[in-house]
């Protein structure tokens, strides 16, 4: 069994499914099953979103996604395969049509009637893609209602693994061919109601897929040649990293390096599933296999910014249990996520690392707690990560340390099983520490 992901910015034009073509064409094992998960082509997911936020422009837009779809599907298909494939797209319109009718005059969208809508993108581009390589003698089927089963958590849905299971396995049985094209990103509840897993949800969709069903590699090709060091536009020394082990995978996606779905290399957790991410333009790719071994040593930065750092004193809360718990709680009823926390043992103060965007929400309500809080202040900050096994050694961390010291973080803290440092810093500290930290990897790359 192979899995393989196509992006969805990979998917804009013939140009590219042309390179898509020459891509499977190596990659596909006629001997055995090939589940290719797909993303809604280019820029749909966001014209999607757009019928919500613009309702009066809801039938123009739908329009124009048909339009795209259409036109490329006469420009990608033979005869044969467009009659049948245009009837299924228009359909599928159809349907798009109607709700977004209703989206308008209602002027409202339930979570669930959003992710409902989200759900046409990735099943427009499976019978897109599909009708393409049968025009192509590769002879696809494909799955359209989306064969992972989920809880109701709507834009964000759990999978169910075990029944996801069955009912791919099951799916697929009844399937003859060993091409199969499945929709990344959506899933159906056990109420039958369309779901979906978070943005940029194909990737965790293809490494689940591959978990379920066992297979020894999942594939997943992208605009980029793998996960690089750093954010090239911002670090041009920027290479792609060739090799991570499963733990700096987990730190670098859960700290938005890529884009990825946070949640993409979870699934391959004590399995032998190797991952391999690959660009469709140029040569390059980061192989995720296996856990930490000693040649795993420093590989990338991610950075975060937008952030302030919320910084609360009081004598008050010395000592009194509860009293981070209740500033913890004013955060969470503010619907305000924390995404760094600290505190000294002397406990006289908190500090909070929010988005931006939350900092009036938070403070308005900390204000209510003025029996227990003596000040508070609050500054624009970055955290600056860096990820790589070799942290959990001294002599490699010290220098990581001392490097980043000169910078005077605020606080520093570690990440999962200790494969990343997290530096909270002033914002206008950020592109000299990225710097910085990038150019110890580089070093100890070439050593
Ligand atoms: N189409 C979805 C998105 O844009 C899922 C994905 O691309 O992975 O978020
Ligand atoms: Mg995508």
């Amino acid at each position: 069994m192979k899995v393989i992901k196509i992006g969805g910015s990979i998917q804009k034009d013939e140009k590219d499914y042309e390179l898509i073509l020459d891509k499977l064409k190596k990659e596909i094992d006629y001997n055995d099953k090939n589940i290719i998960v797909t993303s809604a082509i280019k820029n749909i997911t966001n014209q999607l979103l757009d019928i919500i936020k613009n309702t009066d422009k809801a039938m123009d837009i739908v329009t124009d996604i048909y339009d795209r779809h259409v036109r490329l599907l006469s420009k990608l298909t033979n005869g044969i395969e467009f009659e049948r494939s245009f009837g299924e797209i228009s359909k599928l319109a159809d349907e798009l049509f109607k709700i977004a009718w209703s989206v308008r005059v209602l002027d409202e969208v339930t979570p669930r009637v959003k992710d409902y809508i989200l759900s046409f993108g990735e099943r427009f581009a499976v019978i897109l893609l599909s009708a393409f390589l049968r025009s192509n003698n590769i002879q696809s089927s494909y799955i359209l209602d989306p064969p992972l089963i989920t809880d109701e958590n709507f834009g964000e849905a759990n999978v169910l693994l075990q029944q996801s299971k069955e009912n791919l396995t099951k799916k697929i049985d009844g399937i003859n061919g060993n091409v199969i094209v499945i929709p990344g990103f959506i899933g159906k509840s056990t109420q039958n109601k369309f779901t979906t897993i978070g943005r940029g949800g194909s990737d965790y969709t293809a490494t689940i897929v591959g978990k379920i069903l066992g297979a020894k590699e999942v594939k997943l090709i992208t605009e980029v040649p793998g996960i690089m060091t750093a954010d090239p536009k911002k670090i041009p020394q920027a290479k792609t990293i060739p090799r991570l082990a499963l733990e700096e995978a987990i730190e670098l996606s859960q700290l938005g390096a890529k884009k990825l779905h946070p949640r993409t290399f979870d699934p391959i957790f004590n399995t032998n599933l190797k991952v391999v991410i690959e660009g469709l333009y140029e040569e390059g790719s980061t192989v995720i296999e296996g856990n930490c071994t000693k040649d795993d040593i420093l590989k990338g930065i991610a950075t975060r910014n937008n952030l302030e750092l919320i910084t609360i004193e009081s004598t008050n809360i010395v000592g009194k249990i509860g009293s981070a718990a209740t500033i913890m709680s004013e955060a969470r009823n503010a619907n305000v996520n924390l995404i760094a926390i600290s505190q000294p043992v002397s406990e006289t103060v908190i500090q909070l690392v929010i988005e931006s965007q939350d900092k009036d929400r938070l403070i308005e309500r900390l204000n209510n707690l003025n029996n227990l809080i003596e000040d508070i202040q609050s500054r624009k900050v970055s955290a600056i990560s860096i990820v790589g096994c070799g942290l959990r050694n001294k002599e490699i961390s010290a220098k990581v340390i001392n490097k980043a010291s000169s910078l005077d973080p605020i606080f520093i803290s570690r990440g999962l099983k200790g494969v990343s440092l997290t530096f909270i810093v002033d914002e206008k500290d950020e592109n000299s520490l990225a710097k910085e930290l990038h150019e110890v990897i580089l070093e100890w790359q070439t050593k």
